[in-house]
């Protein structure tokens, strides 16, 4: 990855615009922490937005028919940056759970499977986390990115 620093809060806020104007019947909203720590973390640009929009247009395609809502989440932690992307879909069934991250699966007639898998390499390769909880009331996945860069 080509790591620089950027600002966490700005390239979320024009992922989130995008996939807003791509999904115009989701509900869609924005929720950030207050803070007065920095959102300049290192990161690739390209690659953390990819991600965002994986894990966006993925919430957008769960969140139910009725009422379909999906809420992005920014906080600001001690030594990271947390994001949350949460939908009101029926949530991820226990069978398929560990299978999600596998590239080329999909439970989606034309989805390619690869939007977890690629969302996880990158995440990895950034030292950061990936994680999702979910319930039949729905998913939010979790990305935690290093507010400062890792010497290795
Ligand atoms: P694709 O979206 O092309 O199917 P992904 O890698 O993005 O591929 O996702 C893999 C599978 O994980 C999806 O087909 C779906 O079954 C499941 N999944 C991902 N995100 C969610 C979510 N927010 N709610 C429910 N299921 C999800
Ligand atoms: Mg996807």
């Amino acid at each position: 990855p080509h790591i620089a620093i950027h600002n966490i809060k700005a390239s979320a806020e024009e992922v989130f615009l995008l996939l807003k104007n791509a999904h115009p019947h989701v509900n869609m909203t924005m929720n950030v922490k207050e803070s007065s720590l920095p959102w300049d973390i290192p990161y690739d640009q390209d690659q953390i937005k990819q991600v965002l929009i994986n894990l966006i247009k993925n919430a957008c395609e769960a969140a139910r028919k009725e009422n379909p809502a999906v809420t992005l989440t920014l906080e600001r932690k001690a030594t990271s940056v947390l994001i949350t992307i949460a939908d009101n879909g029926p949530g991820i069934p226990k069978e398929i759970q560990e299978k999600i991250f596998e590239p080329y699966f999909t439970t989606k007639n034309h989805g390619t499977g690869l939007g977890l898998a690629i969302a996880e390499r990158i995440i990895s390769e950034h030292h950061g986390y990936l994680w999702f909880e979910t319930s039949e009331e729905g998913t939010h996945f979790f990305l935690e990115l290093p507010a400062e860069e890792i010497r290795e």
